[in-house]
């Protein structure tokens, strides 16, 4: 692989494994890891913070574009801190889950966030992971995947990691809210959830981590320098 810092792009579904994987990809290259669900989710936990209604449309770009968001990267963990706050776990509940993909179908608040993401990761030697980063935040993306796989499995994977955080979940519940979640990130009007022509698909249905991870050093490693 050369000396070229890339900006490599994930993007798909809830429960894919887009997190794991971007977070391991990340660390194997050196690279920054930006996760911008995260970003809003951090929105979406000030708003209910506000008291902020998610169609209040004007209400949710003031407050994005106030929105002081920093990811501090140690070995093991990423730290998500929100105007000085430390929000990595408060922000992985169902509820700021739903909240999150509500407010993301606003444009104004999409705007203040593709504003920030492209800051973020205009230097390359970023692994950035969403729903918009390979067709919307940067197009000209040096690698991109679309890392998908079967729902049942992405809400058995999803369950799983609420029932290791502590939180009471019901295996049903977790399927259907994804299955919701996915409806609404692949309909709505601005930036809906889709394959970018150009991305790689990788169904990690019956993959593990490290089988995917492989799949796209190898992808990465073929990639030429710009
Ligand atoms: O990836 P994560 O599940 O944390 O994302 C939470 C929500 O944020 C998604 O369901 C989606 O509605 C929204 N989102 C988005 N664009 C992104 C990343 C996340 O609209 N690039």
């Amino acid at each position: 692989m050369g000396n070229k810092r890339l900006i490599i792009a994930i993007d798909g579904p809830s429960g894919a494994g887009k997190s794991t994987v971007a977070k391991a990809l990340a660390k194997r290259l050196g690279y920054l890891y930006i996760d911008t669900g995260a970003m809003y989710r951090a929105l979406a936990l000030k708003a209910k913070e506000n008291g902020i209604e998610t169609n209040d449309e004007n209400g949710l770009t003031k407050l994005a574009s106030e929105l002081d968001i920093n990811f501090i990267n140690t070995d093991n963990q990423t730290y998500i801190f929100c105007n000085g706050q430390n929000i990595t776990e408060t922000i992985r509940t169902p509820e700021i889950s739903m909240i999150a993909s509500e407010i993301s179908k606003s444009a104004g608040v999409r705007q203040e966030m593709v504003k920030k993401q492209r800051q973020m990761g205009r230097m390359g030697g970023v692994v950035l992971e969403g729903r918009d980063i390979g067709t919307v935040v940067f197009p000209d993306a040096d690698v991109k995947f679309y890392l998908d796989a079967d729902l049942d499995e992405r809400g058995r994977r999803r369950y799983k990691e609420l029932v290791e955080k502590g939180q009471e979940v019901d295996l049903e519940q977790t399927i259907k809210d994804i299955m919701q979640r996915d409806l609404s990130d692949m309909k709505r009007n601005h930036s809906p959830l889709r394959k970018a022509e150009d991305a790689i698909l990788i169904d990690s249905t019956n993959l593990s981590v490290e089988e995917v991870i492989k799949e796209m050093i190898n992808i990465i490693s073929q990639t030429k320098e710009r």
